[in-house]
């Protein structure tokens, strides 16, 4: 039997602090807060002003076996079934890949090239919907599509845009494979798959815990890339755009594809870490 133990919120958050620091997690201090508010409903102020209040030993057990999952890897987002992007709080889980801080230069990129007033426009590989999601909510006029080939995936993006009052047509299948022909679309962007399954970065960090098939892609990870370049062409409007999230060293690789393609203007664009991380092209016409 463990024995009957009594402890605060200060020194449940002083604990997890610690055991998250003692694995190495870089901001222990935030981390604890965020864990330890998830699982008792208050926010930092909250748990603050009410530090010396006691805990259940349910409670204590529920905080040690959350920081216990943290410890060992489990991404935050997934453990707090949330993450923040173009500051929408969107839900998240083990079906879907993490939004990215990077790929918001994507949704910038986007509303650049989306023409003013009606224009219809899809997310490849939409995962949580976050692209789609952060798009409708600058143009809430768009006629916005969004694939995944993962069922899990849709229905966490699906979830996202009800709980934002946004209105998506989904298609589950590959890419455009699942999309009628037309009508056609002004924009097409995409976050796809793109890292080399052979990266050794796949076994550090979050990436350990991500769907597998969200993160990589054969061809050294230009596959799917290749495949949407391909796709694309002929889905657009002339005049119509498609911009690519891909790796930091692939901008060569993916202007050249696009070119290949026939795609005009063919310009990639640097993330705040300075690594080429969008590329788009304009369709002729
Ligand atoms: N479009 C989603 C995102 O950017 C998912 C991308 C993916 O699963 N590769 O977060």
């Amino acid at each position: 039997m463990p024995k009957t133990e009594s402890a605060s919120i200060a020194s449940a958050l002083a604990e997890a602090r610690r055991r998250l620091a003692a694995a190495d997690i870089a901001s222990a201090g935030l981390e604890a807060r965020l864990l330890v508010g998830h699982l008792l409903g208050m926010d930092s102020a909250a748990m603050i002003a009410h530090g010396d209040r006691a805990l259940a030993p349910g409670q204590i057990q529920a905080i040690r076996e959350l920081v216990r999952e943290r410890a060992s890897g489990r991404p935050i987002a997934y453990l707090l079934g949330q993450r923040e992007f173009w500051s929408l709080p969107l839900r998240v889980d083990e079906g879907c890949l993490i939004p990215r801080p990077e790929t918001e230069l994507l949704v910038e990129r986007a509303l650049q090239r989306l023409p003013h007033g009606a224009a219809r426009v899809i997310d490849l590989g939409t995962g949580s919907g976050a692209i789609i999601l952060a798009l409708l909510a600058e143009r809430p006029q768009l006629e916005a599509w969004g694939s995944d080939a993962s069922a899990d995936a849709l229905a966490v993006a699906a979830g996202n845009a009800k709980r934002l009052g946004r209105s998506v047509h989904w298609f589950r299948g590959r890419w455009l494979e699942a999309v009628a022909p037309r009508p056609l679309l002004d924009v097409i962007v995409s976050n796809p798959p793109y890292i080399d399954p052979l990266d050794p970065h796949l076994e550090h960090g979050d990436l350990r815990f991500e769907p597998r098939a969200a993160l990589v892609a054969g061809d050294g990870g230009l596959a799917d890339l290749a495949t949407i370049a391909e796709q694309s062409r002929a889905r657009l409007y002339p005049q119509g755009w498609l911009l690519l999230e891909h790796g930091y060293d692939q901008a060569p690789a993916v202007r050249a594809l696009l070119t290949r393609h026939g795609f005009l203007e063919v310009t990639s664009h640097r993330d705040p870490a300075g690594h080429e991380r969008i590329t788009e092209g304009r369709c002729p016409g």
